[in-house]
């Protein structure tokens, strides 16, 4: 495996630093429910994921 020769100075690894960047998740629309979920988990508001139920929704206090 190759290995650098010389150490890199704090200036390059603090410039290529500073163009990590973050992204915003992948959202997604639960089909049961129409709410905004994360990809590739259980929908929050009602627990659907895959056309299955998977899990008792999380009840807010907004949803009654
Ligand atoms: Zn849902």
């Amino acid at each position: 495996m190759a290995v650098p020769k010389r150490k890199m100075s704090r200036s390059n690894t603090r410039a290529r630093r500073s163009q990590w960047k973050t992204t915003a998740a992948n959202t997604a629309t639960c089909p049961q429910c129409k709410a905004l979920k994360l990809q590739h988990t259980a929908c929050p508001s009602c627990g659907a994921y895959n056309g299955r139920q998977y899990v008792e929704a999380l009840r807010t206090e907004h949803e009654g």
